[in-house]
């Protein structure tokens, strides 16, 4: 654990840093209120501080207030040091921020002490963060496929819808479809059907750029989202998406299987920003299924219509 030592005094400084490396700490030390918060905020700072109330520039208990106005940062656990005995001093630094304080001159073993309450509450800190995390994966994530869940891709789908609007850029959508899915699980197995819905998560994440969002829309089906690309590039993308499917067999506890997707495209560009995430979803979702009355393995957009040409919504062409 590394451990930020402050203190303006040369000989008490070095009378922590002994104590604290013998003690199996990584010891930075500094000078001054100010190198030491600069070396608290930095992303990867140590996350344990031993600060000296009075310093030149700022003090003890200002590094704490301004270093806990911080949002999103990991918890740094700071114990002041004082020499004074004022019970007032103590509840101002303790409001500062500070977690802990140490009277000058201090027991060796009493500084190790409390600091491993400290180390405590920091391992107490990250399960908690991690807890949040995998709660958070779980709440947006498709278990099966890790994808963006339905949920997910939805959000993704209409936080983008209003950039590409503010931004004046294109917005597309691809909804993909396994073809012929229920003869994989009829003929291999539910087993070997998950197995190709990883793998063509694997290979729609590996095709789509990483800021593309990709999500598992329901059981066979996927949808991504091309936010900035426009009709021309869409027809490539989707090509190039179908191929990644079809060139290469998906390797299976059954063998290697052949597989397709049919895809319903669609791009929503500057003239129609009317549309929101079910126009867009329906107009996908009928192209779509002209590419499975086309014969499968094949890509269908649906036409550029203005959303001010009222008989065309709800019945989009498709080309
Ligand atoms: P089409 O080419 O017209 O899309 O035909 P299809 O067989 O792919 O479509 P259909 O909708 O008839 O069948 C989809 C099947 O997907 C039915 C359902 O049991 C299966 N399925 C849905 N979710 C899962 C899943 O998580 N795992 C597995 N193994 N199968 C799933
Ligand atoms: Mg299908
Ligand atoms: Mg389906």
């Amino acid at each position: 654990m590394r451990i930020l030592i402050a203190d303006d005094d040369a000989v008490s400084r070095r009378l922590f840093e002994r104590i604290l490396t013998q003690s199996g700490y990584e010891v930075l030390s500094v000078a001054d209120g100010r190198s030491a918060l600069d070396a608290l905020m930095q992303k990867d700072g140590p996350r344990m501080a031993l600060l000296d109330w009075m310093m030149p520039g700022l003090d003890g208990p200002e590094v704490c207030r301004q270093l806990r106005e911080r949002q999103d940062a990991s918890y740094v656990y700071i114990t002041l040091l004082t020499s004074r005995h004022d019970r007032t001093d103590v509840i101002q630094g303790l409001e500062a921020g500070a977690d802990d304080y140490l009277i000058k001159p201090c027991n060796p073993e009493e500084l190790k002490a409390r600091l491993r309450t400290g180390l405590r509450i920091l391992t107490l800190e990250d399960k908690l963060v991690e807890a949040r995390e995998e709660m958070r994966q779980r709440a947006t994530h498709d278990t099966l496929t890790g994808l963006f869940n339905r949920g997910a891709i939805l959000t993704h789908l209409t936080a983008e819808i209003a950039r590409c609007r503010r931004e004046g850029k294109p917005l597309s959508l691809l909804m993909c479809d396994v073809d012929h899915f229920k003869q994989v699980n009829d003929l291999h197995g539910h087993l070997v059907g998950d197995q190709v819905l990883r793998q063509t998560s694997v290979r729609l994440r590996q095709a789509a750029r990483p800021y593309d969002g990709v999500g598992r829309y329901g059981g066979e089906e996927f949808v991504i989202v091309l936010g900035g690309c426009d009709a021309d590039n869409l027809q490539i993308r989707a090509e190039q998406i179908l191929e990644t499917i079809r060139s290469t067999p998906f390797e299976t506890s059954s063998g290697p299987l052949h597989i397709t997707l049919s895809a319903g495209a669609f791009t929503m560009d500057s003239l129609e920003w009317g549309g929101d995430v079910e126009f867009l979803l329906g107009r996908a979702d009928t192209a779509l299924y002209r590419a499975k009355m086309d014969g499968r393995d094949c890509a269908r957009f649906a036409e550029h219509l203005s959303t001010n040409d009222g008989e065309s919504i709800g019945l989009p062409t498709v080309s």
